[in-house]
């Protein structure tokens, strides 16, 4: 009975941990699409399964196994929709793999409904899993109690299979919250040391990141990689007249206006401060220009909404670079553009520069230098 115990806990085990690996980047939660509540349902219905037959005997008239574990995991975390369709899974194991059971499958439905309806319940994941265990026990004790008539031999039997199902229960509930808080917490480290945490946007790292991948790949297979270089013209008179949080809030729309107005392919960064940078990966200079050229406009017409209900407006300066349009090392992007950048604040601001000429560019509505 304890090696068969043992070997149960172990497979429950194994298969939590296994399964949560294969879908870890996509947590499932009673809010999920359909499709992956059902398919978490369908996991932890085949693992309930898997438990059915290998289930222990307690006595020659009596079977256990830790099929309720899965169950209540699944409602647990995907809710009634996942609930339902492992408890459907465990009646047809239960069927297929023993015999037809009028008492296991009405503890199954009860077991089932029950922890579906107690999922909705406004009460922390903890609360909710001794809910459903307490469900579990009283369906259990009334099962076994129509099922052995010695006194005796019902309790000694119920309490190994009590002893084993809080055993084993508690480990794979530990565990799953476990992995899953691991999972959320390594997520959002991930977020926090690639992101501008203001904007959203890409933060320095992240560009630098992004930045030598792309320098690579341009330089391996004869690319192009474009980068423009963007800060705000005159921003710490925002600040200054307005405040800081102001000045925040005038990011926040900005980085808005950069992601909206380049391809899907850019890379969009705060480089720091209210300095932005685009990454535009196989785009030759003419096109970086005019992707430049439509971000300015784009800031220029913008109405910054300010929290007092007013708006105001900026301009901003941009300066592109190309490899190997604009220069001839990948290694020279940033300091080019950096220069262009210069260049369109020294020229008199909202205005897109480059470092060398371009030719069938100009026109009327474009503000761009290139000499
Ligand atoms: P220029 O046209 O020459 O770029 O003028 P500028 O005023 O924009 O340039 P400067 O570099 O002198 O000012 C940048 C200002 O940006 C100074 C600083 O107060 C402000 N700033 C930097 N980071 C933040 C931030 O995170 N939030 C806010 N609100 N302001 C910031
Ligand atoms: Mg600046
Ligand atoms: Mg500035």
């Amino acid at each position: 009975m304890l090696r068969d115990f043992i070997v149960n806990t172990s497979i429950l085990i194994s298969s939590l941990f296994i399964g949560h690996q294969l879908f870890q980047r996509a947590l499932v939660t009673p809010s999920s699409p359909t499709k992956f509540r059902f398919l978490y349902g369908v996991g932890f219905g085949l693992l309930g399964m898997v438990l059915i037959d290998y289930h222990f005997q307690v006595t020659h008239k009596l079977i256990v196994d830790l099929r309720f574990v899965p169950l209540m995991l699944s409602a647990l975390y995907g809710g009634y929709l996942s609930a339902a369709v492992t408890t459907v899974m465990l009646l047809i194991g239960r069927v297929l793999l023993y015999d037809y059971s009028v008492v296991a499958v009405i503890a199954t439905l009860f077991v089932g409904i029950g922890s579906g309806l107690i999922v909705s319940m406004r009460i922390s994941v903890r609360n909710k899993w001794i809910y459903m265990n307490v469900l579990h026990f009283i369906a259990s004790i009334i099962a076994f109690s129509l099922l052995i008539e010695n006194r005796s031999l019902l309790f000694v039997t119920y309490l190994y299979y009590a002893g084993a199902y809080l055993i084993a229960g508690n480990i794979a509930f530990y565990l799953v919250r476990y992995l899953r808080r691991l999972t959320e917490m390594f997520k959002q480290f991930e977020e926090l040391s690639t992101k501008d945490f203001l904007t959203g946007l890409n933060n320095f790292r992240q560009f630098d990141l992004s930045l030598n991948e792309l320098s690579r790949k341009a330089a391996q297979f004869q690319g192009t990689l474009s980068l423009i270089a963007i800060d705000i013209d005159y921003f710490k008179r925002i600040n200054d007249t307005y405040g800081h949080p102001v000045g925040d809030e005038v990011l926040k729309q900005l980085s808005e206006i950069l992601s909206k107005n380049g391809r899907f392919i850019d890379v969009v960064s705060r480089n720091g401060g209210e300095e932005f940078s685009i990454l535009l990966p196989e785009c030759a200079v003419q096109e970086s220009v005019s992707i430049a050229e439509r971000v300015r406009l784009a800031a220029e017409k913008h109405s910054f909404r300010l929290p007092d209900g007013s708006s105001i407006h900026l301009t901003i300066s941009l300066g592109v670079a190309t490899y190997p349009d604009t220069v001839a090392n990948v290694d020279e992007l940033v300091k080019q553009a950096d220069n262009a950048l210069y260049k369109a604040k020294q020229s008199g601001r909202n205005q897109v520069c480059t470092m060398v000429p371009i030719q069938d560019l100009a026109n009327d509505e474009r503000k761009i230098c290139a000499d």
